[in-house]
């Protein structure tokens, strides 16, 4: 069976661009692969003045039960918290060795951050490293992530390559699956802005959280920024309506032109109604079931620590191949 493997940051509320670029995909795919999912809190570090300890430890048991109530089974998934696992930390610093500045210097995420917030830490400058590192350990095939995650990814083979120029074969050469819908949501305040977890901290309007109640997803959608046109077709839409109908496309899997004759000749209003409703009808059930796994603690974090265990049998056997390549252990 494919290995899939992929991870999402407890770096705030997960919102609507994570689910239909990438856990949407997690879950109709479960079948079909052998899925390791992570919550990868040390990126989160990468942030560090949005850190509180306590908030971090909860968002972290929040992202996993996000995970299981979207609809990942814990039977059928590996989930696992990162720093659970002390070999993402290690093959983290052997990869950052083997990995030349300029092509960290060059990552569009890290540039794009770096002027976001007003100090730039080391950690956000070699963070693909520890992304490398955890994909990596698990000898994966396929990395189901959102649009701008592909660098990332193509990253991350180019440092395994390199790596096997200079110790010798060991990893597997993993690939991105990107959706064809959804693969990159926009902020709801600014089209231009992918929708983002560190933005939505301070801009309210900015996202839709996959926790927010009907209210203010509606408010969130009908003050969406548009234009004075009533232009639905997505090839001619301005950025802004085009996001709209992206959401609207991947929450109801209906191919574009049944979108576009849903919404033909209508003004904006009625495809952001239409939205609202979509959305409310995803979100409601997913967070009825969000409360009663946040109701079991305990139930989830067994499911955590049964996650660590079976994910360190696999990271520790693949360290152990880095250790006898590189010389060190
Ligand atoms: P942060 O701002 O902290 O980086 P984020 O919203 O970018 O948060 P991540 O945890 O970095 O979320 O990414 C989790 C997954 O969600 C990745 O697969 C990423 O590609 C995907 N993703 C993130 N933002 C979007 C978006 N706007 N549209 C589609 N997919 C997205
Ligand atoms: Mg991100």
């Amino acid at each position: 069976k494919t290995r899939v493997f992929s991870g999402m940051q407890p770096s705030g509320e997960l919102h609507l661009g994570n689910y239909v670029g990438a856990l949407q995909h997690w879950v109709a795919r479960q079948d079909e692969s052998d899925n390791i999912f992570c919550i990868v809190d040390l990126h989160a570090l990468t942030i560090p003045e949005q850190i509180d300890a306590r908030a971090l430890h909860d968002n972290a048991r929040k992202l996993a039960a996000l995970y299981l109530a979207s609809g990942l089974d814990p039977e059928r998934n590996l989930i696992f918290i990162q720093s659970h696992v002390r070999e993402h930390s290690e093959l983290a610093w052997i990869l950052n060795c083997a990995t030349p500045l300029g092509w960290l210097q060059r990552m569009t995420q890290f540039k794009s951050k770096a002027q976001q917030f007003e100090s730039t830490g080391t950690g956000l400058l070699i963070y693909p490293a520890l992304q490398a590192a955890d994909i990596l350990l698990y000898d994966t095939d396929a990395v189901p992530v959102g649009e701008d995650q592909r660098q990332h990814i193509e990253l991350t083979r180019d440092i395994a390559i390199r790596f096997h120029r200079l110790f010798g074969e060991v990893f597997k050469l993993p690939v991105a699956v990107i959706p064809e819908v959804g693969a990159r949501v926009m902020g709801l305040d600014d089209p231009e802005t992918k929708m983002s977890k560190s933005l939505a901290v301070t801009r309210p309007g900015h996202a839709i959280n996959l926790l927010d109640d009907e209210k203010t997803i509606r408010k969130a959608i009908m003050s969406a920024v548009t234009d004075s046109g009533r232009e639905t077709r997505f090839a001619h839409a301005s950025p802004g309506v085009r996001n709209l109908l992206s959401i609207y496309q991947a929450l109801t899997r209906e191919p574009m032109s049944a979108v576009e004759a849903t919404f033909a000749g209508q003004g904006y209003g009625a495809l952001k109604k239409a939205l609202v409703e979509v959305v409310w009808e995803t979100l409601r059930p997913l967070q009825a079931r969000y409360h009663e796994i946040m109701a079991d603690r305990a139930g989830l974090e067994a499911v955590l620590t049964r996650g660590a265990e079976r994910a360190r049998e696999i990271a520790s056997a693949t360290m152990q191949r880095v250790r006898d390549a590189t010389g060190v252990g």
